[in-house]
């Protein structure tokens, strides 16, 4: 007899249940899911290409996505204008000075000695901050890397869901090839959040010049990889739920192995140890001979200048970080330092980065398409600790602490009800 009101009650409580408990648990679970998953986010990086290299008509994929996506005037990379330091604050969100990687080799009085290319490259432990994937994977959302600065090392406990060892030999068109793989993975296993790392003009363009036959074939290779990824994109009936982002960490400048000048011609290597030489040099001196290396270094020299690390220019933001050596030297444009006791490379360097973040040649570049831009809106230059906040908005996830800001995309981004930080 009290069945029916028995059942009443239950159902009552259902449907309380249900108003109160997140999107995500609604009764349907298929939608529901759909509907509680951001888009998903393709990071793509082309190591070392110049800002005004998209658009110019080497690049026709790249060329078409600059045309028509949302796209800035160009990115001020982080100073040193290197790969490692860039591509860990593209992720953090945080300076050099602030996340640790102060440079591609550097040394920590604690862990030691970090080689960015070596197996200590991968020690977690020299990785401060935290990259995106890692609240991405707290948000509950997969996450996969085709190679990125960072990924190889567990940071904060973590690695992406998918990770692979960096390998040059991985060509463009193989790596695309795996970033697709990962978008055919069944939708609750699907990452939300992808890196696409291409060195190869970088490699090229050091080894023959910016815009050597060597670096325009590399272009092409990277281009048609990427011609490849929005086909298979379209493909897949991907492109309207998918944001991807196409940048770079710096640019390149055409070097002369001869423009090359000497620390020891100023102050006798006997005076002081060096982490790093070439763009940025790191000098510490030996005990009881930092007056000595401090007057002989510091100010202005033929072709570089040396700061002590406190005064280092401001716009750098560059300093306070204890891995950073007393004294930090910076060569102009198109020079390198070195010492005379160690031979110049066999080969010949033709193309360079690590210069100061104002020269022009140094600029990094970034372009947007997707469900959450406005198709051809255009940005004012920005620096490139900026792109995370962007990155965890996309991903609707709280960004970390960093220091950047979302604002600089209000004219590209569309208008969302909630912003998720
Ligand atoms: P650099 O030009 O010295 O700033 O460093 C860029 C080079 O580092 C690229 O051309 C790659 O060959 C190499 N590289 C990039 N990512 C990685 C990685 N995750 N592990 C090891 N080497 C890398
Ligand atoms: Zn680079
Ligand atoms: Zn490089």
């Amino acid at each position: 007899m009290h069945l029916p009101i028995v059942r009443g009650a239950w159902l009552a409580m259902l449907v309380l249940l249900a108003a109160c408990s997140s999107p995500a648990r609604r009764a349907d679970p298929a939608p529901a899911a759909a509907s509680a998953s951001p888009p998903t986010l393709l990071l793509v990086s082309i190591d070392g290409l110049r800002a005004d290299i998209p658009g110019s008509g080497r690049m026709p994929t790249l060329d078409a996505l600059f045309a028509q996506g949302a796209r800035a005037a160009w990115v001020n990379p982080s100073y040193p204008t290197l790969t490692f330091p860039n591509h860990y604050t593209l992720v953090t969100g945080l300076r050099p000075d602030r996340h640790g990687i102060v440079h591609n080799d550097l040394e920590d009085s604690m862990l030691g000695r970090f080689e960015s290319k070596k197996a200590s490259g991968r020690d977690g432990r020299f990785w401060g901050g935290e990259p995106i994937w890692v609240a991405a994977r707290r948000a509950g959302l997969k996450t996969a890397t085709m190679f990125w600065p960072g990924s190889e090392a567990e940071i904060a406990g973590t690695r992406p869901d998918h990770w692979r060892p960096f390998d040059g030999k991985l060509t463009p068109d193989q790596r695309v090839a795996e970033v697709l793989a990962w978008l055919d993975l069944p939708a609750n296993e699907r990452p939300r959040f992808i890196t696409l790392y291409m060195e190869q003009y970088d490699v090229a363009a050091h080894a023959a010049g910016t815009f050597s036959p060597q670096a325009l074939e590399a272009m092409e290779t990277i281009d048609a990889a990427l011609a490849k990824l929005l086909a298979g994109l379209d493909a897949r009936g991907l492109r309207a739920d998918t944001n991807l982002i196409v940048l770079s960490d710096h640019g390149m400048a055409d070097v002369r192995t001869s423009d090359t000048a000497y620390l020891d011609d100023v102050v006798p290597e006997s005076l002081y140890a060096w982490t790093s030489l070439g763009p940025v040099a790191h000098i510490t001196p030996h005990p009881g001979q930092a007056a000595e290396v401090r007057r002989r270094l510091v100010g202005r020299h033929d072709h570089y200048a040396c700061w002590d690390k406190a005064s280092l220019p401001p716009a750098w933001h560059y300093g306070r970080n204890p891995r950073i050596a007393s004294i930090v030297c910076q060569v102009d444009t198109g020079w390198r330092l070195q010492l005379r006791r160690h031979p110049l490379p066999h080969q010949p360097l033709k193309g360079e980065h690590g210069f100061a973040p104002e020269d022009p040649q140094m600029r990094a570049f970034f372009v947007a398409s997707g469900p959450d831009f406005v198709p051809g809106a255009t940005l004012p230059a920005f620096d490139n600790v900026d792109v995370y906040p962007l990155l965890a908005h996309l991903l609707r996830i709280r960004a970390a602490p960093n220091d950047g800001t979302l604002q600089t995309f209000t004219p590209v981004l569309k208008p969302r009800a909630a912003p998720a930080h």
